[in-house]
C-alpha cells in the first residue's frame, strides 16, 4: 500500500513535469514562429539508376536560444497538440517552394521538393486550395512538389483523406508514404491509396548488417511496390554497404547521411552544383 502511494506520487510529479515542459516548449515555439527563427534544411535524394539528385526533402530546424537544437520529432507533436502546426506548416510549404524556385533561377532544375505534411494540416479544409495557391505564387508545376504523409492520416477519416489525395494528384502533386513499415495498415491500404512512392523506414535500413530478416523484408517491400508501380525510397542510408545492397535490390532512390546530411539552402546550392559537375 505504502509503495503504491509512493508510486502514485512519483507518477503525478512526473506527469506535472511533462505538462510543464510541454507548456514551456509551446511558449518558446510561439516566440520562434513570431520571430521567424525556425529554419528549413534540405537533404538530397539520389536516384540509383543515374546517380543524380532527383529530389530534396525539407526538414524543420529549431535552434532554441538557451537549449540549443531541438528535434522536430520533439516539437512537431507539441505544435500538433496546440494547433501551432497550421501556421508552421503553411510557412514550411511556402518557404520550401520559394527555395525550389530559387534553385530553378540558379539553373538547377529537374529536382523535386518533398515536404512533410502533418495529418492535422492535411485534414483541414482548404488544404488542397492552399497547395494550389502556393504553387501558383512561386510559378511551380504540381510535379515539382512531393508531399510526404504517413499512414496515421488514414486512422480517422480514411475516405476523406483518400478524396483529398485524389484532388492533390489532380494538381500533379506527387504523394509519398513516409516511414513505411512502421504502421499497422500498410498492406491493406496500399492498393487503395493514390500514392506514387513509399519511403522504407530508417529502422529497416539501420539493422541491415545485423538482422538478416531486414534484408528479406526490404527486398519484399521493393518487389511488392514495383508490382504496384510505386517508386521506392530508402531513408537513413548511412554506409556504403547499405547503399550497395539497396542498389542491388533495385531500390529506386536513396537518402541518408552516407550521401549527405540535411543542410541549409546555401550549402545545398553548392552541393548540387558539385554533383552536377
Ligand atoms: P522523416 O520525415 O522520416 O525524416 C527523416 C529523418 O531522418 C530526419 O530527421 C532526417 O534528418 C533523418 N535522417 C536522414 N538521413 C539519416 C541517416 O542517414 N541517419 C539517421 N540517423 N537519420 C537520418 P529529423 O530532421 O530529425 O526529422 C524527424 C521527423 O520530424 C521527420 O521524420 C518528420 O516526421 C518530422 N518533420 C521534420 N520536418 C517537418 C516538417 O516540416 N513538417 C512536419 N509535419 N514534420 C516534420
Ligand atoms: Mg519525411
Ligand atoms: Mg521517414
Ligand atoms: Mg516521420
Amino acid at each position: 500500500k505504502q509503495q503504491g502511494r509512493n508510486n502514485f506520487q512519483w507518477y503525478t510529479s512526473d506527469l506535472n513535469e511533462r505538462v510543464c515542459e510541454h507548456a514551456r516548449l509551446r511558449n518558446d515555439l510561439q516566440k520562434a514562429i513570431d520571430t521567424e527563427s525556425l529554419k528549413l534544411h534540405y537533404q538530397p535524394q539520389i536516384e540509383t539508376r543515374t546517380g543524380r539528385v532527383s529530389g530534396i526533402e525539407a526538414l524543420l530546424r529549431w535552434e532554441h536560444p538557451q537549449r540549443g537544437f531541438i528535434s522536430p520529432a520533439v516539437f512537431v507533436p507539441v505544435a500538433e497538440d496546440s494547433g501551432q502546426i497550421i501556421p508552421l506548416s503553411l510557412w514550411v510549404l511556402d518557404t520550401a517552394c520559394a527555395q525550389l524556385r530559387q534553385l530553378g533561377e540558379q539553373g538547377i532544375t529537374g529536382i523535386s521538393m518533398a515536404v512533410n505534411i502533418s495529418p492535422i494540416h492535411f485534414q483541414r479544409g482548404h488544404f488542397v486550395q492552399f497547395v494550389q495557391t502556393i504553387l501558383e505564387k512561386h510559378g511551380l508545376c504540381g510535379e515539382q512538389l512531393e508531399l510526404e504523409i504517413t499512414e496515421s492520416l488514414l486512422l480517422h477519416n480514411a475516405e476523406q483523406a483518400i478524396d483529398t489525395l485524389h484532388r492533390l494528384k489532380a494538381l500533379g502533386v506527387r504523394i509519398a508514404l513516409d516511414d513505411f513499415g512502421t504502421g499497422f495498415s500498410s498492406l491493406s491500404y496500399l492498393k487503395r491509396l493514390p500514392i506514387d512512392k513509399i519511403k522504407i523506414d530508417r529502422s529497416f535500413i539501420q539493422e541491415l548488417g545485423t538482422d538478416c530478416h531486414d534484408a528479406a523484408i526490404i527486398q519484399g517491400i521493393i518487389a511488392m511496390a514495383h508490382h504496384l508501380s510505386l517508386t521506392v525510397v530508402a531513408e537513413g542510408v548511412e554506409t556504403e554497404s547499405q547503399a550497395a545492397f539497396l542498389k542491388g535490390s533495385r531500390c529506386d532512390v536513396l537518402q541518408g547521411y552516407y550521401f549527405a546530411k540535411p543542410m541549409k539552402y546555401e550549402a545545398l546550392e553548392v552541393f548540387l552544383r558539385g554533383v552536377k559537375g
